[in-house]
This record gives structure tokens, sequence and C-alpha cells, in this order.
């Protein structure tokens, strides 16, 4: 079955539910959206972006509280007047819930490692027990008599009523993240996880994409919450407490943490097996207690074993192509990006200067210096450890150099960031392949047109960046052909062997359109007949006056190639000059065969 058809039947299935189900099936419907509201903002910022957080639930208690205060206290101040109804306080929610994530965005969110979800667990507590100690929000008592909610004059004062709303929302929602993560938005969301190092070569100010999906996941978690205060209309501190924030993450991660409608599925396992053994257990046990964590817990244990990607793709394979991928036909009669000014063969393009770098007592790179023209391969070579990638470093900005000066274009690059640095016409691949696996060659290359498109998060959301959208795959597409990756546009990246995987890696760089170009390894686990074809394409690039940085063990391909040599060893330069000239150099031949005799 098409998956359209599937979504359609599903959506009809809500539409009939509230006629025929009985009302404790509509409550548990009710329960199931809101939570899946806030476990779809988890979704994108733990599953997709690799954030994880222990804290959202007390974003739901911003949402609910931020209404149930404005719509049932008895003293306002004049100016918020106006806003004291249900309406009013989604807004006031919103800008709390909005003050409070960049805030606490900026604060935690540089936190790598388990720091973070450490700070979320910080956050998370401190705002529930305020909650239960502000007086003017009901402390543990809690807030009662809040007003239902009007939809254009119509009051919901059940159930059954609120049901559309919640789910109306929340398909929304799911529409939203859909269309977001298919765009170029969503390929920085989800380069996230690829490293920061990655997607900031590409480009991509990963800082400010954290803060973006930390701010949707708290205004996702925000609206439940508002919708939880009208449907509820009485709110005490228990639902927004540190275990619900905790539950709220068990839905995302066993429904699917990667998938938008994981969301759904754990929202619904969660909350249907919480009802179930809340019943149950305490029988068995013969004692009162919250025993299903017990089971959420081996459950958890289960999945995270069993099924690492959670439920979802387990349900997804009875709806082939349940992806959100794009077809050749999307993009076909897109009108090419425009492109970078190509500076005249010979250009001077880089200029490195008795760059030093030192870690603690090595000396990684000792003085080196060497430049590349427009329109010219230079290698350079070296035994194992003699400096090359941190050379690579260097120059593109991931390690700022300890002396020495790096001039690109003219400019001093040296201290500035590996993005800064892209976005001039540098562009590279990883000794250690850095490609998104799950995502597809063409989606890992256009991740490299990045920095040529322009269209936000918001836009994206909408779908109002489909014209900039068809462009950016097309010059994807062009680059995948280029490289002789046409044949393999829609398989995921992490399902070619490796060499391939360099290819894919060479073609996201060249969808930058840069200038200059740095390669790290390219042939390492190529075949014959794969390393003639990227010969012939370096060489070809180099006739366009593509200047070209390559680091090769492959020796007969460099000789090949390459127009100059640079040796090192040791971090020095021991050597430079034409290929042959190289060859016979006897501190080259020390170096190489030095350690054999
Ligand atoms: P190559 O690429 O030529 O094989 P590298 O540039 O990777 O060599 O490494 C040069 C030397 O610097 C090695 O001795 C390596 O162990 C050291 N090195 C590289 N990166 C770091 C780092 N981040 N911290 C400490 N030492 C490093
Ligand atoms: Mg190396």
């Amino acid at each position: 079955m098409k998956p359209r058809l599937v979504l359609a039947a599903f959506v009809l299935l809500l539409a009939v539910a509230p006629l025929a189900l009985p009302e404790f099936y509509i409550t548990l419907l009710n329960y199931i959206g809101l939570y899946a509201l806030v476990a779809l903002g988890l979704v994108l910022l733990t599953g997709i972006g690799g954030l994880t957080s222990f804290g959202q639930a007390a974003f739901v208690g911003m949402g609910a509280y931020a209404t149930a205060w404005l719509t049932t206290a008895a003293s306002l101040p004049g100016w918020l007047l106006p806003l004291a109804h249900p309406w009013g306080g989604l807004l006031l929610g919103i800008a709390l819930t909005t003050l409070l994530a960049l805030l606490l965005g900026a604060l935690t969110l540089r936190l790598s490692g388990h720091y973070l979800p450490l700070g979320t667990l910080a956050w998370g507590i401190s705002l529930y027990f305020l909650f239960g100690n502000l007086e003017f929000l009901g402390g543990h008592t809690g807030i009662g008599g809040i007003p239902p909610l009007a939809v254009a004059g119509f009051e919901l004062r059940d159930g059954r009523q609120f049901f559309f709303l919640i789910w109306l929302v929340l398909l929304a929602a799911v529409w939203l993240t859909r269309n977001l993560l298919d765009s170029r938005a969503g390929r920085a969301i989800r380069a996230l996880k690829g490293g920061s190092l990655m997607a900031e070569a590409m480009g991509v100010d990963t800082g400010r994409m954290k803060i973006v999906i930390f701010l949707i996941a708290a205004l996702f978690a925000c609206l439940s919450g508002w919708l939880y205060a009208h449907l509820q209309r009485f709110l005490n501190p228990t639902p927004f407490g540190l275990h619900i924030g905790i539950e709220y993450l068990f839905m995302a991660v066993i429904g699917g943490a990667a998938h938008v409608w994981g969301a759904l599925v754990g929202a619904a396992v969660i909350t249907i097996l919480k009802q179930w053994l809340q019943d149950i257990l305490p029988q068995l046990f013969g004692a009162t207690g919250n025993f299903e964590v017990i089971a959420f817990g081996l459950l958890m244990i289960f999945v995270l074993h069993r099924a690492r990607e959670g439920l979802w793709p387990m349900l997804a394979r009875f709806v082939p192509e349940a992806g959100c991928r794009a077809t050749s036909a999307d993009f076909a009669p897109a009108t090419p990006l425009p492109r970078r000014a190509v500076p005249a063969p010979g250009t001077l393009l880089l200029e490195v200067g008795e760059a030093v770098k030192k870690f603690g007592g090595l000396v990684a790179n000792d003085r080196m210096s060497l430049a590349v023209a427009a329109g010219e391969i230079l290698a350079l070579i070296g035994p194992n450890g003699a400096g090359k990638s941190t050379l690579f470093n260097l120059i593109t900005g991931v390690d700022p150099p300890t002396s020495g000066s790096v001039r690109f274009l003219g400019q001093e690059v040296a201290g500035r960031s590996s993005r800064a640095i892209a976005r001039m016409g540098m562009s590279r691949t990883f000794q250690h392949v850095r490609l998104l696996p799950a995502m597809t060659v063409l989606e890992n290359v256009a991740l490299g047109a990045h920095m040529r498109g322009s269209r936000g998060v918001v836009p994206a959301m909408l779908h109002l960046e489909r014209a900039e959208e068809r462009r950016l795959l097309a010059e994807a597409a062009r680059q995948c052909e280029r490289v002789g990756l046409g044949a393999h546009l829609h398989d995921a990246a992490g399902s070619l062997p490796l060499g391939k995987q360099r290819i894919v890696e060479i073609a996201r760089a060249l969808a930058a359109d840069p200038c200059l170009l740095l390669l790290d390894e390219p042939a390492a686990g190529l075949r014959f007949l794969e390393k003639q074809a990227l010969a012939e394409l370096l060489r070809q690039l180099r006739a366009e006056g593509m200047g070209i940085l390559l680091v090769e063990h492959d020796m007969e391909f460099v000789m090949d190639l390459a127009d100059r040599v640079v040796v090192m060893e040791f971090g020095k330069k021991i050597a430079e000059g034409l290929p042959h000239e190289v060859q016979n150099d006897p501190a080259v031949i020390e170096a190489y065969l030095g350690g054999v005799e």
C-alpha cells in the first residue's frame, strides 16, 4: 500500500473515532495525542539532533501554567487584562517558553557529552519545584477553575470535543516536522549527529541549529501543556516532574527516536501500557506503587538491544517507501545555481607560512610552508604521523596554528572558524570518512551545497522553499553524475563500499563550488579502475582552474598526477619539487626506506 493511502486511512479512522468509541478510549487517545506532541519534539532534538533532554516536562508545565495563571488570576496588572483568555494564555506561554528555551539553550547546549543531559536534569528539577512553591501558581495543591477553550466561538467542554483539536495540532506538527527534515535546514539538523567538525566544514552553523531544534521541541511541549490545561481545567505540578520528563524520553526512544511517526507509536505504546500495568501490577504484587516504571525500564533495555531504531521501523516495513525521499522528478527542471568567479590559472590561492602546531610537547607541524595556485595539483606526502592531517586542520580552520600564517585568497585566515573559511571557497574531504550513513548519497552531497542556499527553518517547515530546494538537489545530482555516482543517488550512503564513500565525500566537497579542494587520502580503498577514474576527474578539475591539495599514500597515483610534491617527515618539510626530482631526493628515499634497511 502507498504511504499516502495508509495516512489517509489513519486520518479517516481518527475522524470517526469520537463517534464510535466510548469515553474511556477518547480520553486515552487525547492523552496519546498530547504526549506524542512532546515526544515529537524529542524525536527532533534527541533522535535526529543527538541532544538528550530529560527536562521536556518542564516546558509542558510552562505552557500549562502560563495559561492557567493568566485565565484565573484574581488581580492582573492592567496591561495583561486584554490577554486574560485561553488564546492570550497561549501567547504568554509561547513567549515565556521562547525566552526560557533561548536562555537555557545558550547555557546548556554548549555542554558536551554527559553534561548536557545532566544540565537538562538540573533545570527539569528546578522548574518542577518552582511550579510547586510559587504561591500564585497554587503551590502543590494546584490551580482550579481554568476556563474551557473556545474555538471560533465554540466552547470545547468535554474530551470528545477536544479530541479533534488535539489531533489536528499533532498532525500539523508532524507535517511541519517532516517538511523541515526534508529540506536544506533539515539536512543541517541531521548533520549535527555526524559531529560538528563535518557540519561546520560544510558551512552549517551548528550552534544555531542546536538552538533551533531545542526551541522547536520546547514549543511543541508548551503547546501540549496549553492544550492539557484547558482539557483538564485543573493543574498541579505532578505531571511536569522529572519522572514524566524521563517517560517522554522513553516514548521517543521506544517509538523510534529518529522517525517522526515513532513519536506517535512510542506515546501510544507507553500510554496504553501504563494504563494497563497500573491496573494489573498492583494486583499481582499485592501492593500499590508505580510498578509500571520497572516494566518501562525492561522494555527500554529490550528495545535498545533488539531494535535500536525503535518500533517504528518494524511497522514501517509494512508500508514500503515510507521515507521522505526526493526523486529525480523533483528536481529535473531546476535552473542551475550561480557559480563562484573562478580565479585565473596561476593565481596564488593558498599560502602557508612557517606554520607551527604543538600538541603539548609534540611539535606536529614545525615551520611548514607551502603554496597552491589555481589550476595546480600539489601533493603532500610523508610517512604516517608526519603531520599531514594536522596541516589540513590548520589550513581549514579546524585547529588554529600555534604560530605562523595561513593565507587564503590573499587574506589571513589563521584563527578563523572552519565555517568562515569554507564560505570563502575552500572545501575538503576527511581521511576518516564523515558521511551521514542513513541519509541518501544525494542528500549527503546536497549538504555540501548548504552555503549556496539561504532559505531557513520557517520556510522549510511550510515548504515554501521548494524552488531553491530543487536547485540544490539538482546541483547535488549533477556532482554525483560527475564523479560517477549517478547510479547510487538514492542509496543510503552507509551502504556503499568505503572507496565509494570517499567519492561521495569528493562530490559533497564539489557541491560547495570551491576554488580550492583539499583531499585527505582520497584514493585509499579504491580499486585500480576507480583510481584511474578519480585521477581523470582531478585532471579535469585542474583544467577548469581548481587548485587541489592532495594527501595520498599511493606513490604511483601521486607521481602521475601531481604538478609539484611537498614531502614531510616529523612535522617538517624535507623536500619540495617536481615529482621526478622528489623521487630521486636522497632525504626522501631515506625517509621512506630508512626504516626498512
Ligand atoms: P599524518 O596525517 O601525516 O599521518 P597527523 O597529522 O595525523 O599525521 O599526526 C601528526 C602527529 O601529531 C602524530 O604524532 C599524532 O599522534 C599527533 N597528533 C595529531 N593530532 C593530535 C591531537 N589532537 N592531539 C595530540 N596529538 C596529535
Ligand atoms: Mg593523516
